[in-house]
């Protein structure tokens, strides 16, 4: 593990960049690689973006977004540094292997073990943006429009739009120096949030299969692979289930392909990344999520199971 000044010293040092993120991404991913991208380019670096998976259609108002390269399995590339964001190296999918390049590290997940040496987590920070937000005053990049959009997108999602229990005071100076760079928060969220009339209409079958288990502890709404597959996106959905009074586990499991299933879990105190880590996934307190390797029953059994179990202890 290292400072972040350390951090800073490592990407000044360096000239060719690539900047990576979790597969399956979500607006902190994209939003602190690409503003790492914008201000690299900025310090005079050559710096570019590799996803190994689909964007969501939702995060492509960032700028920088069409630039973002989706690699192939035989594709070579060297760099200086490989920039981790926002996940340990073992969720990066193809970047891992075809890139050659010294890693850095940066993220805030808990559950990160600081594999490489060049690793810095912050598990205070509510998100991986306001991390990237802290490095580059100490790189002295100051920040532009299209750095601010990329940054507090990434802290508003994380945040739930500043709700959740990570938002602090210092989320919300950071959030504050982005508006004074000019982003507009309507604007972020209004497209961010949009959801087609077809993904609000699966929603509504979505929270149709909600039950509720562990003495009204736990809710949840468990997709098959049709339901699963009638969704353009399931973002937002564990949201509406999460609010019900008395409910402190909220999970979404969805099946996107036979015999496997992705979990989503948000708590409002029981620790979920113990719950993800489990499964082999992991997160934070109050936010985790998993891949089981089972078919739909078979998850839907075995995730209520470890939930009903974490919430007797
Ligand atoms: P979500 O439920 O939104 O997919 O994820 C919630 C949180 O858990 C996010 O911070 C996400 O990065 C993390 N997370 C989700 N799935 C996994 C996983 O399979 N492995 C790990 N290590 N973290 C995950
Ligand atoms: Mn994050």
């Amino acid at each position: 593990m290292i400072e972040l000044k350390e951090a800073a010293k490592i990407l000044k040092a360096a000239k060719k960049i690539a900047i990576t993120a979790h597969t399956n991404p979500d607006g902190d991913a994209i939003g602190s690689t690409l503003a790492m991208m914008h201000a690299l380019k900025k310090a005079g670096k050559e710096a570019f973006v590799l996803i190994d998976d689909e964007l969501p259609r939702h995060l492509s108002c960032l700028p920088g977004f069409n630039e973002i390269i989706r690699p192939n399995e035989t594709d070579k590339i060297t760099a200086d540094i490989l920039l981790v964001l926002d996940t340990a190296t073992d969720r990066i999918g193809c970047v891992e292997k075809i890139v050659s390049a010294k890693i850095l590290n940066i993220d805030h997940h808990v559950t990160n073990k600081g594999e490489h040496e060049a690793t810095y987590v912050d598990a205070t920070a509510a998100a991986t943006a306001e991390i990237v937000f802290d490095l580059l005053k100490l790189m002295e990049v100051p920040l532009d429009i299209d750095i601010a959009n990329c940054l507090y997108l990434g802290m508003a999602t994380d945040t739930g739009f500043f709700k959740y229990a990570n938002t602090k005071s210092r989320t919300l100076k950071a959030a504050a120096d982005c508006l004074e760079a000019g982003v507009r928060p309507n604007e972020i969220s209004e497209f961010t949030e949009q959801k087609s009339f077809e993904t609000v209409h699966t929603m509504v079958l979505a929270l149709n299969t909600i039950e509720l288990f562990a003495n009204g502890r736990a809710a949840g709404i468990f997709l098959d692979e049709e339901l699963t597959n009638k969704a353009e996106t399931t973002e937002g959905f564990i949201d509406q289930i999460r609010i019900i009074e008395g409910v402190d586990i909220a999970v979404l499991l969805k099946c996107k392909k036979a015999g496997e299933c992705r979990v989503s879990m948000r708590s409002k105190g029981k620790d979920v990344a113990k719950i993800a880590e489990s499964f082999g996934g992991g997160g934070h307190v109050r936010a985790a999520g998993a891949t089981l390797k089972l078919p739909f029953d078979e998850a839907k059994r075995t995730v209520i199971d470890a939930i009903t179990k974490a919430l007797e202890d």
